[in-house]
């Protein structure tokens, strides 16, 4: 008997490219997605929700975890630790919804390594112009964060390589299309479409 199981994306993109309000506007759509929430050491910004956003938790607890090996992968962006919980991953795969880890360049090559059937997608500001617009605009950080967190961003861009989609958020309802697209094909292939449609694959063969 065959075991259904979601897909698992892994999502990347700087800072500021709009990654995770089209992750939402994804996930809203399809109700069989949903975006992992990470662990994290970061403080929590003004409007974000513990155990919606991420689960915060002081470092001891965070490295107390890394200990017990409960994180998948985890990697230290910007200064603060952030990981994926394994038990939660297995846990909604195995209930057969689709997962997406919205996590950095670092995160994605160990998930890479230990689950190659990941499919990957990288999501890309228009121009630099719009990135920094978009940074500067969330009005949360100093110009000195800003002016790092656009060196970071460069730094993670030059690792879109590593990923099986590319997708530019020049006009939101465009990459909005790009990221249903992947999804629509992802879920068409014969893998999946064999665990959905067993009974029929049986009684068309009998
Ligand atoms: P932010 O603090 O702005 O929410 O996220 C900063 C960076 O950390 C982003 O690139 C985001 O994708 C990454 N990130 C968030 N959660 C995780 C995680 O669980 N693992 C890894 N490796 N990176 C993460």
């Amino acid at each position: 008997m065959s075991v259904t199981t979601g897909i698992l994306y892994i999502v990347s993109a700087p800072s500021g490219a709009g990654k995770t309000s089209l992750l939402k506007a994804l996930v809203d759509s399809h109700p069989k997605i949903r975006v992992s929430v990470s662990h994290t050491t970061r403080a929590m910004r003004p409007g974000e929700v513990d155990g919606v956003n991420y689960h915060f938790v002081q470092r001891p607890i965070f490295e107390q975890m890394i200990e017990r090996s409960e994180f998948l992968e985890q990697a230290e962006v910007f200064g603060n630790l952030y990981g994926t919980s394994q038990r939660a991953l297995e846990h909604t795969l195995a209930e057969g919804f689709d997962l997406i880890l919205e996590i950095d360049w670092q995160g994605a090559q160990q998930v890479r390594h230990l689950m190659p059937q990941a499919k990957s997608i990288f999501i890309l500001p228009p121009n630099q112009q719009a990135l920094r617009q978009r940074l500067t605009n969330r009005g949360q950080d100093s110009d000195g964060i800003i002016a790092q967190r656009m060196r970071e961003a460069v730094s993670e861009m030059s690792h879109y390589i590593e990923y099986d989609y590319l997708v530019i958020n020049d006009d939101f309802a465009h990459a909005l299309d790009d990221l249903k697209a992947i999804v629509r094909a992802n879920q068409l292939q014969q893998s999946p479409q064999q665990q959905r449609f067993n009974p029929l694959l049986e009684a068309l063969l009998a």
